[in-house]
Formats: C-alpha cells, structure tokens, sequence
C-alpha cells in the first residue's frame, strides 16, 4: 500500500478516515478531535509515544504541508492492526504583523476532513514510550493538552491487556479549563472508567485564569502530592513519562527540583531516570 515519497524520500502511506469525533464539549473554546484513520491492507506500525507526519495539502506552490501528530491508539489496539487514531487540536493564529486571525494548515485540514477522505502520512516518528518490565513498577505521567494521547494507550494498556497493575500509576494532567480536560470531560469520558482501580489515581490542573493565558499549574499538583512522587521518583523502577507543549517542562522541573530540595537533588535523580530508560518525553 505504500504510495509515494516526502521530499527527503520517505516512504509515504495512504490512509482513508474512519471517524472523526469531537472530544471538547461544543460549549468549550478549543476544539479538539479523535480521528480514527485505516491504513488499507497493512497493518500500521506506530507505537505509543511516537508520532505520524500528515502530509496536508501544501500552499504558496508546496506540495505538501507536513505536521507530526502523536498517535492517540495504535494499529496493535485494533483486530488486524490496520486502523490507528490521532488526537488533533483545531489550531488559529494571529498573524503578529497584521493581527489577523489565520488557521493553522493541518490541524484545519484534519479537522474539517470528511469520513471517507483519504489522507498521506509519513512515519512512525520518534522513540516509543517503553512499558515497565514488572508490574510491581512505579509509573508517574505528567501532560497537557493532546500529550494525553499516548497516557490514554498507557493506561488502558496496563489495565484492559495487562489486567492489573500492582505499582502506584500516577496521572498529572493539565489543560487550560475543565472542558478541554481530554478523554475526561462531557463529550468523552473514556479514562474515568479507570479511576476505580485501586493503583490508578490522577491529578487535574487547570489554568487560574484562561482567559489572559495564565499556565496551567501543573507543577501545583505535583507540589501537593510531593511526598508520593518523591518517593516513587527514587524507586529504582519508577518510570516517568512526560508529554505536551515545551513550555510545561521548565515549570514541571521546576516543581520537581523544589520537591527534591534542590535543583542539584532533582539533576541527580532524573540523570538516574535517564541513564537507565526510565525517563521518556514527547514535546512539542
Ligand atoms: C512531536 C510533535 C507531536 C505533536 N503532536 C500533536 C498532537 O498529537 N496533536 C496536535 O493537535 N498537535 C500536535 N503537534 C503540533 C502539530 O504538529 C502542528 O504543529 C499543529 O497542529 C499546528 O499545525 P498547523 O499546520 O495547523 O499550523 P501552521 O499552519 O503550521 O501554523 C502553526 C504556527 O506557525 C506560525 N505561523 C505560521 N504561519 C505564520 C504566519 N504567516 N504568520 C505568523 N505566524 C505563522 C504560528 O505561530 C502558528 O501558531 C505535535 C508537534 C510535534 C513537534
């Protein structure tokens, strides 16, 4: 099935939509969308925490407008592996020179795609997040905005192919207000069928004040469970998975190092996560 080549000669693929399912409450601001795609005939490789280029429609005489997407349910969730699901957010800019609004290429394209519409795609892109070897193992996530993709196949994973999982598993999860809290909000609530296992727990954050842009203080619900991740950090099994925007890292390590004492502890202990694969992040 595979079609044609990017411009660096990667192999591209062809995949027809599925589905396409708003999961942001019409009342919420920000529309986000779960889109099911069907690679025809092959099953498709990608695995959790790694990413699909979509090649959109090009403008301004370019073929293509590429764009990674992490891959929100992977071929290996699905009976013969062909069909796969990314998580998109419809994404506007202002132009600063103009201040007009414009809309983001991809993320419109994807969103405004009818069922049946075929679509390119490149990849897999990036490392794969990688599970724990036992199941007596701490697992820590901490995300914003669509990085919930890869924690959704985490826990479902652990919980539905795994049947059990006997470590602490630790959600940190940020959005701008309660109705953009994916997977965990009126329009789909897919993750809260997992807040009755005895080892799941997950920790909200939203922004004070979304209207001016305020960040979302993720690093306020680390503080407060301090004493936990401090403990499951220094575990030799503890494995810890971090997924977003760029800009949450600085005030997640900044949070991490005030809840190690300092930026010297916190530097010892995630070198440790890193140097034995236990530290994974997707950012973007
Ligand atoms: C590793 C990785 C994983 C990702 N995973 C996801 C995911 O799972 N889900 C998701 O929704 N997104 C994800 N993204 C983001 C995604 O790749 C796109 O960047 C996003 O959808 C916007 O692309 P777009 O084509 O819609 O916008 P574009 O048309 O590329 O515009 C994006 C930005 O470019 C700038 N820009 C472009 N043109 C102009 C101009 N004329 N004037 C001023 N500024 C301009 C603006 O700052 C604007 O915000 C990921 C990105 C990376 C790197």
């Amino acid at each position: 099935m595979q079609t044609t080549q990017d411009d660096t000669g990667s192999k591209l693929y062809t995949a027809t939509l599925v589905r396409s399912q708003r999961i942001t409450p019409a009342d919420s601001p920000e529309e986000v969308r779960h889109l099911v795609l069907r690679r025809e005939g092959k099953a498709f490789e990608g695995k959790m925490g790694q990413c699909i280029r979509i090649m959109a429609p090009g403008q301004y005489g370019n073929k293509y407008h590429p764009r990674l997407y992490l891959i929100a349910e992977p071929g290996s969730e699905r009976d013969d592996g062909t069909e796969f699901a990314i998580c998109v957010k419809r994404h506007n800019y202002i132009d600063d020179f103009n201040g007009e609004r414009y809309p983001g290429i991809a993320s419109n394209y994807l969103c405004d795609l009818p069922v049946g519409a075929t679509v390119e795609f490149g990849g897999p892109v990036g490392y794969p997040f990688t599970m724990p070897e036992s199941r007596q193992a701490g697992i820590i996530m901490i995300g914003m905005g669509t990085g919930i993709a890869p924690f959704r196949v985490l826990i479902r994973t652990i919980y539905e192919k795994y049947g059990s999982w006997e470590g602490k598993v630790r959600l940190f999860y940020g959005a701008k207000s309660g109705l953009e809290m994916l997977y965990m909000n009126d329009a789909n609530k897919d993750l809260a069928q997992y807040v009755y296992q005895p080892t799941f727990k997950a920790f909200q954050a939203i922004s004070p004040r979304p209207a001016l842009d305020a960040p979302v203080e993720l690093d306020k619900a680390l503080e407060q469970n301090a004493a936990e991740v401090w403990e499951m950090v220094q575990r030799a099994d503890t494995h810890v998975y971090v997924a977003g925007v760029n800009d949450m890292l600085p005030r997640v390590e900044k949070a991490l190092a005030g809840i190690a004492g300092s930026v010297a502890a916190w530097t010892k202990v995630k070198k440790s996560l890193q140097d034995s694969d236990r530290w994974h992040e997707v950012l973007f």
